[in-house]
């Protein structure tokens, strides 16, 4: 079962308005603060900006918090939404001096969109072509010089001449146990719910390091607490509010687990390609790449090779099994 999603309010009530709110992801943080600084020194515009990391880590609200620090307003938008150039032109013509437009999953773009954009970017024009055939024109837009803030799950995705047009990258990586015990104490405090250290150590430990999990976490355990108990979380109604949800002491959850099971059971371990794997686990291809396997990968239960996915010794462990002996030890094995 997986918690239930959240409401946008709740989203935004636990965004962190600004950096000294945000936590972790420090060298990233660090960089941003002085490109602000700097450009706000020079009276400047700030550069564009691609982050880059998997769902969930805090893209969208680094983003809002760039602006926030930049006291610019931000437009907020999504590679695949924009499908005509149309669309982009009214986006971009819609920004005032120094706004953020923010363009979620950016890898996402249509190619020719895409073009659209690197005139926007470098020189802040926009090149339309209107009517058709011998009618066809082309209309020069000049932009305000704005900041393009552009988030990716799959930076691998971003062609070159997008990425070149970056003037920063910044990829943001999961969260430390401390760190997700940190946000889960001020979320709880923003949410007015009662909380003691080893409860919020209980639901770190379960968030695979995203902070937008551990607020789906810390939601349902809230609702869990509040009709089985006083509404103060311990560690062990973390457990059992969690344990309910089938999200386990390692932060699986049924779909991670079904992906080891499949592995293994289905194709031996691997090597299977992604597509094979989604079809036989019933989950699709993307959401399998980009949200399951990161972590399933970081935490070294499979592995991707050329060949195609292989489950590595702890994902036996994990299933009670014995790995084979031809198992591969580590990541980084052939
Ligand atoms: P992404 O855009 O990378 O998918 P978001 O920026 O939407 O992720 O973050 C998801 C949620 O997690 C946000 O609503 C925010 O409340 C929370 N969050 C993300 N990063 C942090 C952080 N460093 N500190 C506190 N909360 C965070």
């Amino acid at each position: 079962m997986k918690p239930p999603e959240l409401d946008p309010v709740f989203e935004v009530s636990l965004r962190p308005p600004m950096f000294s709110e945000f936590t972790g992801q420090v060298k990233v943080c660090e960089r941003l603060e002085l490109l602000v600084e700097a450009a706000k020194k020079r009276g400047d515009v700030l550069e564009h900006i691609l982050l880059s990391g998997p769902p969930g880590l805090g893209k969208t609200t680094l983003a809002n918090i760039i602006a926030n620090a930049m006291d610019v307003s931000v437009k907020n938008t999504s590679g695949p939404v924009i499908e005509r150039a149309g669309e982009l032109a009214g986006l971009l013509t819609s920004l005032e001096k120094g706004d953020v437009l923010f363009i979620d999953e950016i890898h996402r773009l249509q190619p020719t969109i895409e073009e659209y954009l690197y005139p926007a970017m470098e020189d802040y024009r926009l090149d339309i072509i209107i009517d058709q055939g011998p009618q066809a024109r082309s209309l020069r837009l000049q932009l305000p010089k704005f900041t393009l803030i552009g988030a990716t799950t799959r930076a691998g995705m971003v062609s070159a001449p997008l990425r070149s047009r970056f003037g920063m990258t910044a990829r943001l990586d999961y969260y430390s146990a401390e760190e997700m015990h940190k946000i889960i104490l001020r979320s709880a405090g923003l949410l007015g719910v009662e909380i003691d250290g080893a409860g919020a150590a209980e639901i770190a430990a379960r968030t695979r390091g995203t902070p937008r999990t551990a607020n789906n976490l810390l939601r349902w355990v809230r609702d869990y607490v509040q009709v089985k108990a006083d509404g103060k979380i311990t560690a062990e109604l973390a457990d059992k509010a969690l344990t309910m949800l089938e999200i386990d002491r390692d932060g699986f959850d049924q779909w991670d687990k079904r992906i080891i099971e499949t592995l293994i059971h289905k194709f031996n371990g691997g090597p299977v390609g992604l597509s094979s794997l989604a079809v036989a686990v019933g989950e699709e291809a993307g959401t399998l790449e980009e949200v399951n396997e990161p972590y399933l990968i970081m935490e070294g239960y499979i592995k991707r090779t050329a060949q195609g996915r292989v489950a590595l010794p702890n994902a036996y462990r994990k299933l009670g099994l014995k790995p084979p002996s031809g198992a591969q030890n580590d990541l980084f094995g052939s």
